[in-house]
């Protein structure tokens, strides 16, 4: 019989109802714990289902055929798999699309209605009028085209913001100008007033928006970062703020997580800081994907869409 095997760094409450979740939406499976499982059972493990295991704990199992991450960016476990026949899933769950769309639409608007700017007026007693600029009239620019990116962008369609994406490959979607190399990169931030970062963080991307590329912005634009923080080099975008090329930036991730307190980012006051909450896994929902594609493989022996990991996601 083949048995799955659950790795994880949670803390194990939530590991537990994790577990217990899983288990409701997969009654035929035997799921274990890594301590649980024998040294007789060890063959049998044919899936792993992961949320930020130490890669080194998949080599444990000789027989793994692919392994279901419970988040959506699997950059850390791409070394797991390396050279290895193991294929790796990483969570696609429309409900994730929903929430990063929420979180995408609320921070754009807190930025085009300058919400930064009067929470300091009103700590400074100031009452001053800033300008307002119709959702037509700003030009807002998704890095990704991929699932999140599109789910935002549909859902930022609805207010009619003048829109792109850039991605690795071009797209043909309705109403949204869509840019691909780096030229179109170039030609993209030209064109913005805020930009959002969906973009995995793969060779490729880390610190693809350096000093040089973040300074093609145009001056006073504004950026929000909701995929990985080292996509950006947070370096050259402190300097940037500093100048007051860039006017502010709403960073949901960053380079080292979570932010220590002695960072100087924490009262950056062109900064606003938000825990890596934008678009947090739905247990329930996430469970419902991850057992349709056990119950999918175990029936018709497909295995669901995996990284590419030449490229990297
Ligand atoms: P996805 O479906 O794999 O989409 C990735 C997009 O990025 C695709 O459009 C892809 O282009 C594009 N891309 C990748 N490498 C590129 C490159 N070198 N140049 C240009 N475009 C490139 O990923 P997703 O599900 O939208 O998730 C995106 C990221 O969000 C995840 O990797 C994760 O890091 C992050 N995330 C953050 C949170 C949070 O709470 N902060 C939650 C979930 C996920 P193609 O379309 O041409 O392939």
């Amino acid at each position: 019989m083949k048995i799955i095997v659950f790795i994880s760094e949670l803390e194990s409450e939530l590991q537990d109802q994790w577990l217990t979740s899983i288990k409701k939406q997969l009654i035929n499976e035997t799921i274990l714990l890594p301590h649980q499982v024998s040294e007789s059972q060890v063959k049998s493990i044919d899936i792993a289902i992961v949320a930020n295991p130490k890669p080194k704990d998949l080599d444990k199992y000789p027989n793994l055929v692919w392994i279901q991450s419970l988040w959506a960016g699997v950059e850390q476990l791409i070394s797991a798999v390396l050279k290895k026949p193991i294929k790796l899933v990483r969570l696609v769950d429309p409900q994730l699309g929903q929430t990063m769309a929420e979180s995408v639409l609320a921070w754009t608007l807190y930025l085009q209605r300058n919400m930064p700017e009067y929470a300091r007026q009103q700590a400074g007693k100031q009452w001053k009028q800033l300008p307002c600029i119709s959702s037509k009239e700003l030009r807002v620019s998704v890095l990704g085209a991929g699932a999140l990116s599109l789910a935002s962008l549909n859902a930022l369609s609805k207010l009619e913001y003048q829109l792109s994406c850039w991605s690795r490959t071009p797209k043909q979607l309705n109403g949204i100008k869509s840019y691909s190399d780096f030229n179109g990169l170039q030609a993209m931030l030209r064109k913005t007033d805020i930009l959002i970062n969906l973009l995995p963080l793969t060779p490729q991307t880390h610190h693809l928006l350096d000093k040089e590329l973040l300074s093609e912005l145009p001056k006073g634009s504004k950026l929000i970062n909701f995929s990985r923080g080292a996509v950006i080099d947070t370096k050259a975008l402190l300097e940037l703020l500093d100048i007051g090329h860039l006017s502010h930036a709403v960073l949901d991730v960053f380079e080292q997580e979570p932010l220590a307190s002695s960072d100087p980012i924490w009262s950056n006051p062109k900064i606003t800081v938000l825990p890596h909450i934008s678009a947090p896994t739905n247990m329930h929902t996430a469970s419902e994907v991850v057992a349709n594609n056990i119950r999918t493989y175990r029936e018709h022996d497909v295995i669901p869409k995996s990284v590419d990991i030449k490229v990297g996601y």
